[in-house]
């Protein structure tokens, strides 16, 4: 989500982040998390067509995610979470800094299953919950800070407002890291078994976006991850490791819920 994690950025360059005593000076804290999110999440609210909280695919996502949210058990985490449903053709979904999760409706009208949609909110979830974006700001600002010192110390009369400005485009563009996507599959992993749902789910649903992305910009939590097979094959031997059969998946059912 270029989109988003630009707006974020200009937030927090505008706002002139404090470093403070935190242990790493460029992550923004928690609660920054939150407030950065609350702000983009307001932003997009302007910019896409957000479904009524009357609509059976917004209840079901919020049914499933309030499902997901009771089985977590840092509930004195700051994190505000809110789930919304963008009317959209486009086939994805994220989390903000700090919980405001959104989907299109071109990715939850392709899911089958409530157990697909619980391990794609699982994955999302994870990244807010282990504040990914705010590591990999903090990795991108101290990647630029290295640019910047090397580039003074060599060309001292460089321009330097204008190699921020393609730092900043390396720093919104950066994707969440390999092991911060594994991570966030294993959380979509552990949220489907938490809650009673099969994590085949997970699995199913990379299957569909492999087949369903051909080209294109793929979606947040495929981005990466040229090796999207290798993927699948890992939540699947996940599931072989752990010898359970899982329930049978949960058909989407709108009209029901
Ligand atoms: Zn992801």
């Amino acid at each position: 989500m270029r989109l988003c994690l630009s707006a974020l950025s200009a937030l927090l360059l505008a706002s002139s982040l404090s470093a403070g005593s935190r242990l790493d000076a460029f992550r923004p804290s928690p609660n920054q998390q939150v407030q950065l999110g609350k702000r983009a999440s307001l932003q997009l609210r302007k910019q896409e067509h957000v479904l009524p909280a009357s609509d059976p695919r917004v209840k079901l996502l919020r049914k499933v995610a309030r499902r997901i949210l009771s089985t977590f058990d840092d509930k004195d985490a700051p994190w505000e979470y809110s789930f919304d449903v963008i009317d959209s053709k486009e086939i994805n979904a994220f989390a903000l800094p700090g919980g405001a999760t959104f989907f299109y409706t071109g990715l939850l009208d392709r899911l089958k299953t409530e157990d697909e949609l619980a391990g794609v909110l699982g994955h999302e979830l994870t990244h807010v919950r282990k504040q990914h974006w705010a590591i990999a700001y903090a990795d991108g600002q101290k990647r630029n800070l290295g640019i910047s010192i090397v580039l003074l110390a060599v060309r001292a009369n460089s321009n330097l407002s204008s190699l921020a400005g393609i730092s900043d485009d390396l720093m919104f563009e950066l994707p969440f890291s390999r092991h911060h996507e594994s991570e966030a599959d294993d959380g979509g992993f552990d949220a489907c078994i938490s809650c009673g749902y099969n994590p085949q789910g997970l699995a199913d649903t990379f299957i569909m976006l492999r087949e369903a992305i051909k080209d294109g910009t793929p979606p947040e939590f495929m981005s990466d991850h040229p090796d999207d097979k290798n993927r699948i094959k890992r939540i699947e031997e996940k599931i072989k490791a752990t010898g359970v059969t899982y329930p049978a998946q949960v058909p989407i059912q709108l009209d029901g819920s």
